[in-house]
């Protein structure tokens, strides 16, 4: 242990009086620099005290190692990360990342006052829902439209101001949990409609719902997409046509929770296959409801459309005001939408179904360019390889349909392939990527140009 250094070590009060600390006050809190000041000292007094340290910093450059730990301490908690797992819909990675515009009109509507509930041909009160309902009806041609928090809420809101105190019939094999605890059957009860169920796990006939009708009561239909898991072998459902047919026939309603709601399907234009909202709605369903970030590529929120008359009663419900919408998301939604307008422009500008359209040959040229890249760059220290994989939708959308890709795979030279992972999810701006077959492998699928450049700057300084 060296004395003479422990009595070097400024005192806190004189490190703080650094230039650069001083300049750095107007960025960042006093208290901020202040604790990392002291972490930065006591660190330093450890290591004298341990023997590891035989020589103290400069000043500049430990006023330096404050700034850096005051930055990180002061960091969001909420930050922007790489994803290269190729999930599109990457639910803990905060699903449909917004198009440049849509994130545009977030920001404007953000920063100052906006017509939210506010007539300006009128020049009084408005209405919030006034702002995507007609678009929202002249996309899927239904009657009416309203826009909420999240399918979830969607979901309870139709269930709570239409189905409450009624019998509602719904198959077995649709009794999903679709995450986070949001489990169809405790759903209903709370909303205060009783559950019949009818069928089996795997085969609900149409003659079953017809029983729960005529023997039971069922006053309701409801139909929930399994959209984050696909039964396959023996199996049965019966289709939202035949449900109306029956509905039609019995003089009840048929609500469809459709999770993941797509607004158009079109494989030319890399769009892929899928039940549609527009579908539903011309089979003849009453109430849809499905979210705003899964497939439709916009930000979290529910969307319920259907015939006017319910549409109405569910914005009159108390519930409603629980679960409206915010003027960010709107502004999010909107913007969305309006490319749905035109399906070609929608599916190059709205990113999911940008994503998702990028084909295996496209891909491959992305990761053959990245790989190369890295290889020039990383040199000895990492084998850069690139090969033929399968993707995944994600965020409970398109279960069981596979997404040819192409991915770049690392093996790191003098680091495990766990080290190598931790270190990029503890980057600057956290990377986030798999291990398969032995390899950290990245998927260019869901990576910008600018992410493929930052990811190159991590494994350079990570592998230093
Ligand atoms: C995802 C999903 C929901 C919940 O939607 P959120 O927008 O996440 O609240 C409800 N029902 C189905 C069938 C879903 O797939």
């Amino acid at each position: 242990m060296d004395r003479q250094l422990l009595q070097q070590l400024p005192k806190m009060d004189v490190l703080l009086t650094h230039p650069a600390l001083t300049a750095a006050q107007g960025e960042l809190p006093y208290h901020a620099l202040k604790e990392a000041a002291r972490a930065q000292l006591d660190g330093l007094r450890q290591g004298i005290l341990e023997g590891r340290i035989t020589a103290l910093p400069e000043s500049g450059v430990l006023a330096q190692a404050v700034i850096t730990q005051a930055r990180a301490a002061c960091r969001p908690h909420l930050r922007a990360v790489i994803n290269a797992t190729g999930v599109v819909l990457h639910t803990n990675l905060g699903r449909a990342p917004l198009g440049e515009e849509a994130a545009r009109a977030v920001y404007e509507a953000a920063r100052g006052y906006s017509n939210l509930e506010y007539n300006l041909d009128e020049g009084r009160r408005g209405s919030r829902f006034s702002h995507v309902d007609k678009l929202l009806c002249s996309l899927t041609g239904a009657e009416g439209a309203l826009a909420v928090n999240n399918n979830a809420a969607a979901v309870f809101l139709m269930l709570s101001a239409l189905a409450a105190g009624k019998k509602v019939a719904i198959s077995r094999g649709e009794l999903v949990e679709i995450g986070g605890s949001f489990r169809v059957p405790e759903i209903m009860a709370r909303s205060g409609a009783h559950l019949i169920e009818v069928g089996t796990t795997n085969k609900t006939h149409l003659s079953d719902y017809r029983r729960a009708i005529e023997e039971q009561g069922a006053e309701i239909l409801l139909k929930v997409h399994t959209s984050n898991f696909k039964l396959i072998g023996f199996t049965e459902e019966v289709s939202v046509e035949d449900l109306v047919a029956l509905g039609r026939e019995k003089g009840i309603p048929v609500f469809h929770d459709l999770g993941s709601g797509a607004l158009f399907t079109d494989p030319a234009l890399g769009v892929p296959d899928g039940p549609t909202v527009e579908d539903s709605v011309k089979a003849g369903a009453d109430v849809v409801c499905f979210s705003g970030d899964k497939l439709l590529g916009g930000p979290q929120a529910g969307i319920a459309i259907g015939r006017k008359a319910y549409i109405e009663t569910m914005k009159k419900n108390q519930f409603a005001r629980v679960v409206r919408i915010d003027k960010l998301t709107l502004a999010a939604l909107e913007t969305t939408l309006r490319f749905y307008e035109d399906h070609a422009l929608a599916a190059k500008r709205i990113p999911t179904l940008s994503m998702l359209g990028a084909t295996r040959e496209e891909l491959r040229t992305r990761a053959e360019e990245l790989a190369a890249r890295f290889a020039e760059v990383l040199g000895e220290r990492c084998a850069v390889s690139t090969a033929a994989d399968v993707g995944e939708v994600g965020g409970g959308s398109l279960p069981g349909v596979p997404l040819p890709t192409w991915v770049v795979e690392l093996d790191p030279v003098g680091c495990s392939l766990d080290e190598l992972e931790k270190a990029l999810r503890g980057w600057e701006t956290p990377i986030v990527g798999r291990i398969r077959r032995e390899k950290y492998v990245l998927d260019p699928r869901t990576l910008t140009e600018a992410d493929g450049e930052e990811i190159l700057r991590a494994l350079d300084a990570i592998l230093r």
